[in-house]
């Protein structure tokens, strides 16, 4: 399986309750690299921009209230195929439905604040990455 890139968010529900580290370790256990990371506050705008492909969805305002609450620590992660990896590795959107071991199922609070956000396709993963990495954040 080839190299992949991918974009991942840990959320404001996770950063506020100091869990950085621990879902680290989870990426990092699963064979994930982080290649790139920062931990910034978001604007309402930038959030929905992010978001934009929910902006009908319900739960939209909501989301993107939750997601600058705090800051949020975004970064990319390498490996073979990480962005399946990624997402195994984070457990279903609701973490009443997530397997055991997962990201969502240890630490997440409710289907809102699910502690992470991982790209779900490699035309998402480019355009998330690009969203908040410039080429020279983006080493080998
Ligand atoms: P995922 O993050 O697993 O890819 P989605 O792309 O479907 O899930 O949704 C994006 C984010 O929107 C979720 O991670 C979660 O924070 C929020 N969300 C999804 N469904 C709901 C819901 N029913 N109620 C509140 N928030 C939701
Ligand atoms: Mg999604």
């Amino acid at each position: 399986m080839a190299i992949e890139r991918t974009l991942s968010i840990i959320k404001p529900d996770a950063t506020k309750r100091n869990l950085t580290g621990k879902i680290n370790a989870k990426f990092e256990e699963a064979g994930l690299r982080i290649v790139a990371q920062k931990r910034i506050k978001l604007t309402l705008e930038q959030a929905g921009k992010f978001y934009e492909v929910h902006k009908e969805r319900p739960f939209y305002g909501e989301l993107c209230e939750f997601m600058t609450s705090e800051p949020v620590v975004v970064q990319v992660l390498e490996g073979e195929g990480a962005i399946k990896k990624n997402r195994e590795v984070m457990g279903a959107t609701n973490p009443a439905e997530a397997a055991d071991g997962t990201i969502r199922k240890e630490f997440a609070l409710s289907v809102g604040e699910n502690s992470v956000h991982g790209s779900d396709a490699p035309e998402t993963a480019a355009v998330e990455i690009a969203f908040f990495f410039s080429g020279l954040e983006l080493v080998g």
